[in-house]
């Protein structure tokens, strides 16, 4: 649905840069971050661009504008060179909001107005717009609104559908905090029927269903629990789970789960995205390309996004082996190993890309000699690396650097992976990877996690005979460190 409609927007789009230069288009602005479908330009056809967020900060230009346009509901020109996302843009910049309109509902006065996103349009041949730019910029922001309606539309009406075989309450909520969708289940949780329109605050007991939004929203792994007390004093695990687009989906139900495991499926589920985000990002612009006409030149983009498409569908495959198999550590089982003979470095590149989005804002420090050829579970011990990089990004600021050691000692082949964070206090290292669940303070605040990845990290060192090493100072940073025989004994 998604890609025939941004076919379309795509066309219409490309219409104005057979004319006059460049334009992007972005649908959805949630978390404070536009979503950029497309950016296309007459001479680069869709760029390697396209795929990924542009942050609304105050300090860029481009953000500014999109902001201002954004909250004055019109068209702002921007008249300095600016960046978007990875391109260097020069003025003028007409940046056009993207607004949806509903009609006021009976109790209301005024209609709805939401900003959707922004179609920005630049590279202009004779520099200035005029009356006939503003006009049709406008004509294809209204069109985009237009469209992107009807297919929130048709996708509420399947999500409602699927939301209507569940026992448990659930609720799709806007990140302007109304309900888009309800079960009849969520209805009766919350004793109202409808819900859908209606805000979230306007519900009794609300304000415990907004406490969780704005903490899911704001904390690092999009996903948060609570107990919800309804109206009639009925208690419920209602748990909050962040979209793509700035949505909030929300569960009731009545305890059919210890909170480990919904917290455990809650994680599972926000990991597994980041790669499939990624994938289908990168076949729907494959597929508007292929739309467009594919020029010989695009080959090599194409061929980078099928490849960092595989690449992340590998990812999936290993997190659902990690996930299968910390349930069997949880159940008492041992844990197999399939050794093979490989290059620890090659390892890590592979990782390292994986982790591209992850890493993106920190500066690394790869130290690694061309090869180092090891015996072990190739998949195990790129999971090792994997949590030691993603939570050495997730407990220190962005800016800080991450380094990375891969070395020979001995017998033993190191990882080694050092962050500039949060760092761990001293009677806490002792835990850490020993009991599952256990989470500093100081973590506590900084993002959402759920204490697994360290207990399941040290068991494949310790089931490759090996050991893992932990040394922290609060406030300065900490250093990881596996270390692994290189061979394994025969069997
Ligand atoms: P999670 O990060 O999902 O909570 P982990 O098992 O990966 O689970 O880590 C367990 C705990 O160890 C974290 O919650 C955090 O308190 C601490 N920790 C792990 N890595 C770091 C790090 N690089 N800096 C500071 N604290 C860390």
């Amino acid at each position: 649905m998604r890609s025939a409609i941004l076919n379309r927007f795509v066309q219409k789009v490309a219409q104005i840069v057979q004319t006059e230069g460049a334009a992007c288009f972005s649908l959805g602005v949630a978390d404070n971050r536009l979503h950029p479908q497309a950016v296309v330009s007459r001479r680069d056809g869709i760029t390697r661009d396209s795929i990924g967020h542009v942050d609304i900060d105050r300090e860029n230009p481009f953000s500014r504008a999109v902001a201002d346009a954004l909250s004055r509901k019109g068209p702002v020109v921007l008249t300095e060179t600016t960046r978007i996302d990875r391109l260097t843009v020069q003025p003028p910049v007409l940046v056009m909001p993207i607004v949806w309109e509903r009609e006021p509902l009976e109790s209301e006065e005024e209609p709805i107005q939401r900003p959707v996103g922004v179609l920005t349009l630049w590279a202009k041949r004779d520099g200035q717009y005029n009356e006939d730019d503003y006009k049709l910029a406008e004509t294809l922001s209204n069109q985009a609104a237009a469209l992107l309606v009807e297919e929130q539309l048709d996708e509420f009406d399947d999500i409602q559908a699927a939301f209507s075989t569940v026992p448990v309450g659930l609720m799709l909520v806007s990140p302007q905090d109304e309900v888009l969708v309800a079960n009849a289940a969520a209805m009766h949780v919350i004793g109202l029927d409808p819900l859908q329109g209606r805000s979230v605050m306007g519900i009794d007991y609300g304000e415990q269903l907004t406490g969780l939004i704005a903490g899911v929203r704001e904390g690092g792994n999009g996903y948060a629990a609570a107990s919800f007390t309804s109206r009639d004093n009925q208690t419920y695990a209602a748990s909050a789970q962040v979209t793509q687009e700035g949505q909030v989906i929300l569960a009731f139900t009545q305890n059919p789960f210890s909170t480990a495991a919904e917290e455990l499926t809650g994680q599972v589920a926000h990991e597994l995205r980041t790669p499939l985000t990624v994938i289908q990002g990168n076949l729907q612009t494959i597929d508007a390309m292929i739309e467009f006409g594919i020029q010989p030149e695009d080959q090599e983009i194409i061929t980078e996004f099928i490849d960092t498409a595989l690449i992340q569908s590998a990812r999936m495959f290993r997190l659902i082996a990690e996930t299968l198999n910390i349930s069997r550590i949880h159940a008492g089982k041992e844990l197999e190993l399939e050794v093979e003979e490989f290059d620890l470095v090659e390892a890590l590149n592979q990782i390292l890309s994986e982790l591209a989005d992850y890493l993106m804002s920190h500066h690394l420090d790869v130290q690694a000699p061309d090869r180092l050829i090891v015996e072990g579970d190739r998949g195990k011990i790129i999971s090792i690396y994997d949590n030691f990089l993603k939570n050495a990004a997730k407990y220190s600021d962005t800016g800080t650097t991450i380094t990375i050691r891969v070395y020979e000692d001995g017998d033993d082949a190191v990882i080694a992976v050092t962050d500039q964070g949060i760092g761990i206090p001293s009677e806490a290292l002792e835990k850490i990877g020993k009991e599952a669940g256990f989470r500093t303070d100081l973590s506590k605040k900084q993002a959402g996690g759920i204490g697994l990845g360290m207990v399941y990290t040290r068991r494949v060192t310790e089931a490759h005979g090996g050991r893992m090493e932990i040394e922290s100072t609060v406030g300065e940073g900490s250093t990881f460190r596996a270390m692994i025989p290189k061979t394994q004994p025969e069997k």
